[in-house]
């Protein structure tokens, strides 16, 4: 049986885990350590079957518990080389190893295959991870869903996937216009539109269930984002996560 679950998710934190009865990763350290054991404790999973933790890219909300949680809890790091680079003093003394994009690193019996993605960092990648013959991807973090993120995601059953803002919400907010123009470029962020358009567009996949990831929280509403998703609401399981609290644990 694998579990999924979204421990964080939000412009102040992620970190997502996927596992099964004996191992898991973890994508992103957002949180601190005591945030991430109570989180997993609150969402009955335990930090003893993590084996790895996997960075998306050095955007603080993605990597600022790095250096602690390796530090307290012994468990060894995934980057690649541009990612580390940039943010060296976030890894400090833990264990790091490297990969390059487009590579797929075993975990025990887990593998986790790294892909890229636009987004304004120095090497963004997204991740999919294979587990007990299922594929789960973990898309946050892109401005645009480009052929390469189709490909990814069209075995998966199961996606962490970005529903950043409402586009009215942006446009018409307070954030300032290179704000906005950053947000909604090809290598900022996924509107809810955007995503919805990139699971229609995946028609005749094995996809059932979406984690709503990532809401902003000036741009958008987890009622917009689900309201935007809604034609799909009898086909697939919708799951709200949150920046406060991990979400509800799916079972695969
Ligand atoms: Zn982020
Ligand atoms: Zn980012």
């Amino acid at each position: 049986m694998v579990q999924l679950c979204a421990l964080a998710s939000g412009s102040n934190g992620n970190c997502y885990y996927v596992g099964n009865e004996h191992e898991a990763v973890l994508i992103d350290m957002g949180l601190s350590h005591r945030q991430l054991t109570q989180r997993l404790r609150d969402a009955g999973l335990s930090i003893r079957k993590v084996k790895a933790l996997f960075i998306s890219h050095e955007h603080t909300d993605h990597i600022k518990g790095m250096r602690i949680v390796a530090d307290k809890s012994g468990i060894e790091a995934y980057a690649t080389k541009l990612t580390y680079e940039k943010a060296r003093k976030d890894f400090r003394s833990a264990k790091v190893n490297f990969f390059a994009v487009g590579e797929s690193i075993s975990v025990g019996s887990i593998k986790v295959h790294a892909f890229g993605k636009l987004h304004d960092a120095a090497d963004p990648v997204g991740f999919r991870v294979e587990i007990e013959g299922k594929h789960i991807a973990v898309i946050t973090d892109l401005g645009t869903a480009c052929e390469k993120i189709r490909e990814q995601l069209k075995n998966c059953e199961a996606v962490f996937l970005e529903t950043n803002y409402e586009h009215n919400l942006l446009m018409g907010g307070k954030y300032p216009i290179h704000l906005k123009k950053r947000i909604s470029s090809d290598y900022g962020h996924l509107s809810n539109q955007q995503a919805f358009e990139l699971v229609q567009s995946l028609n005749g996949s094995p996809l059932k269930t979406i984690f709503l990831s990532h809401i902003s929280a000036d741009n958008n509403r987890v009622e917009l984002a689900m309201n935007t998703f809604k034609p799909f609401e009898n086909s697939h399981q919708l799951i709200a996560t949150s920046r406060y609290a991990a979400s509800q644990v799916i079972e695969l």
